[in-house]
């Protein structure tokens, strides 16, 4: 498990999965379960662009918390095309001159897990992991939960 820091609001976008590219100055050779920090600082510019807006922007949603750890996604790949000065179908969020991280799968968490984040790549620790993936099969439990009740409670 990887973990990438992220101004708002591109991380709200990212979270959302309004946003399938992460724009970073450097490739790697890692693939797998990333997970999207909100940085502290905030790219009050990104706030209103088109792109930012269509996604749902809300500056009172969880999700734009700041300093927190918002949702897991899948590295499946790097596009390095655009940092080379080519052209690539990553779409509208790819940024010229820069490598192409592409998301997949993206999950937001039920609620926001405040965190330090650092510069581009880093490791979470154990416990932040383990509070994540608790996080996660907690929600699951609830939903299978709710619709058993709603499927086989004949009182209900
Ligand atoms: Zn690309």
């Amino acid at each position: 498990m990887q973990a990438i820091s992220v101004q708002q609001p591109w991380a709200f976008t990212i979270a959302r999965g309004a946003k399938p590219v992460s724009n970073q100055g450097l490739p790697t050779a890692y693939r797998g379960p990333l997970l999207i920090h909100a940085s502290m600082r905030v790219d009050l510019t990104a706030c209103d662009s088109p792109l930012v807006q269509a996604a749902g922007w809300d500056p009172s949603d969880p999700l734009a918390a700041i300093g927190a750890v918002i949702a897991v996604a899948d590295l499946e790949g790097v596009c390095s095309a655009a940092a080379s000065g080519g052209a690539c179908d990553c779409g509208p969020w790819a940024a010229p001159g820069l490598h192409h991280w592409r998301l997949a799968n993206v999950r937001a968490l039920p609620r926001p897990i405040v965190a330090l984040g650092r510069t581009d790549m880093w490791e979470p620790k154990p416990a932040l992991v383990a509070e994540i993936k608790a996080m996660f099969s907690t929600a699951a439990a609830a939903t299978a939960a709710s619709v058993a009740g709603a499927v086989s409670d004949p009182h209900g």
